[in-house]
């Protein structure tokens, strides 16, 4: 059970040969027995979770199913949804309950979905191994010395250890993409203003962007078609038909062009990554595709312009926690200013105030012209460098990340090695495009490797489709971990 497609597992329910209720009950159990050591789950409640499941065994009963009624799924908990705790990773939000459903949690639940729990996380997402967790890391089920990355890691470790069928990420620098490698699953970033920002909690706004996480390409393709669409409540929702996303997953391969990024295959990236990156590029050429060498010149600048741009709009997003309306408030203080001062003092973690000083810093007069905008210059010529690739070719692939899951305690004493270990990913968000992890084999340690698709705006349909061919060849999407 626990290794069935959602399709097949919505055939089950829908030929009533398992109930809602049983398959919930099914990861209760498992997440019961392993998530005390995992922590990939930060909130549960076994009683809403049945409750759901039972409105769905009865909407199926009547006839009146979506394709994903009654299926279980975990929500990263940067979303919030009704009645839940909503804690983002963080003490500022240790007792926060959200009093409405942000839109990824309401589509989900008007499919039918089942809420299993609330998956940990860095502190307001800000990380890359899990470490910056209120509630402490989670650990990778393939190897528990070793992080699940980043920051969508609860997400990312529970489908890994099938504790849930499916889950939702978020992905500002490469959150769902990262963590998705080193848990060896599949995850997809989408275009920015695909998916409704609406009820997440915002880090950097025009980066940020919600997406599935799943054991294959053929399962993100089918919760992308519950979560995307136009919301008038997020401003940058994008305003288009509304698309199937499985509708590509037969193409076949013949005649793809994929460019590999000249910078994503030098210095820094690790053999082990090189050599499964490799094996998979020569499986695509197996199915028809045929690869060209690209440049995307300032790869290199993406890291700088992010942690100017992400710390400016996280500065500004972060401000409203300030223990006056909602969040942690200091339990003894002199006047208001004091008062401000000592619940964000003590509500927030370390690397968030490291990014709100920063932030707060390049934002400031005289330092405006300087960072803010030169950075947002930059990033346009990141844009550029993707544009221009996409005029000789479809697709690009390499690798996620340059290393497989490293060990705890190792970058996180160093922030800057720590923000390296997204230099793949990182352009992709600044530039607003879609981006995708698919495991593609193990390094020597036996730790997962992710290939990253990355496509031209829009082209998720076709990204899935290319993806879903490579797990049609292969089975390293199938692998899960032993021992956990
Ligand atoms: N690791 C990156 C950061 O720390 C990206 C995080 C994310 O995508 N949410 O900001």
């Amino acid at each position: 059970m626990i290794n069935t497609s959602l399709k097949q597992l919505a055939a089950l329910l829908g030929e009533k040969k398992i109930s809602s209720v049983e398959l919930t009950q099914v990861y209760l159990d498992r997440i019961a027995t392993l998530n005390p050591e995992l922590n990939a789950f930060i909130t549960l409640n076994e009683a809403v979770s049945l409750a759901d499941a039972r409105a769905a065994d009865a909407r199926i009963a009547a006839g009146n199913a979506a394709p994903l009624t009654g299926i279980p799924l975990a929500h990263k908990d940067i979303f919030c949804a009704d009645g839940w705790r909503t804690t983002c990773g963080s003490r500022m939000l240790e007792n926060f309950i959200a009093p409405y459903d942000a839109h990824v949690v309401s589509q989900c639940k008007a499919a039918g979905m089942v809420t299993l729990g609330k998956t940990n996380m860095d502190e307001f997402a800000m990380g890359s191994s899990n470490e910056t967790s209120y509630y402490g890391a989670v650990k990778n089920p393939w190897d528990k010395r070793a992080v699940p990355g980043g920051s969508s890691g609860g997400s990312a470790a529970a489908v890994a250890a099938r504790l849930a069928p499916v889950a939702t990420g978020t992905d500002t620098g490469g959150s769902i993409r990262q963590p998705a490698a080193l848990t060896g699953i599949t995850g997809l970033k989408p275009t920015y203003g695909v998916v409704s920002r609406y009820g997440m909690i915002a880090f950097a706004s025009s980066l940020d962007q919600a997406g599935p996480m799943a054991k294959s390409a053929e399962d993100c393709a089918l919760l992308m078609n519950v979560m995307a669409g136009y919301d008038e409540r997020d401003s940058t929702s994008l305003e288009r038909p509304a698309e199937d996303y499985t509708r590509d997953l037969d193409r076949p391969l013949a005649g793809l062009r994929i460019g590999l990024p000249r910078e994503y295959f030098a210095e820094g990236l690790s053999a082990d990554v090189a050599a499964a990156v490799d094996a998979a590029l020569a499986e695509y050429r197996k199915l028809g595709a045929t690869t060209v060498d690209i440049s995307l010149p300032n790869t290199k600048l993406s890291i700088p312009v992010y942690y100017v741009l992400a710390p400016a709009e996280a500065s500004s997003n972060l401000s409203r926690f300030d223990g006056v309306r909602y969040g942690y408030r200091a339990p003894e203080y002199g006047d208001l200013t004091d008062m401000y001062e000592k619940s964000r003092a003590q509500g927030f973690g370390t690397e968030v105030k490291r990014r709100i000083m920063i932030g707060t810093y390049v934002l400031s007069h005289g330092y405006y012209d300087a960072y803010y905008m030169q950075a947002q210059k930059i990033r346009r010529l990141i844009a550029q460098d993707f544009a221009e690739a996409f005029r000789q070719c479809d697709i690009i692939m390499g690798p996620t990340s340059p290393d497989t899951a490293f060990d705890f305690g190792d970058k996180s004493g160093d922030p800057v090695a720590m923000y390296l270990s997204d230099i793949y990913t990182i352009a992709v968000n600044l530039a607003g495009l879609p981006g995708m992890s698919v495991p593609c084999g193990t390094g020597s340690n036996g730790r997962p490797v992710g290939l990253q698709l990355i496509g031209n705006y829009f082209s998720e349909a076709k990204m899935l489709g290319v993806a879903h061919q490579y797990q049609l060849a292969t089975d390293w999407h199938t692998r899960m971990p032993e021992n956990i």
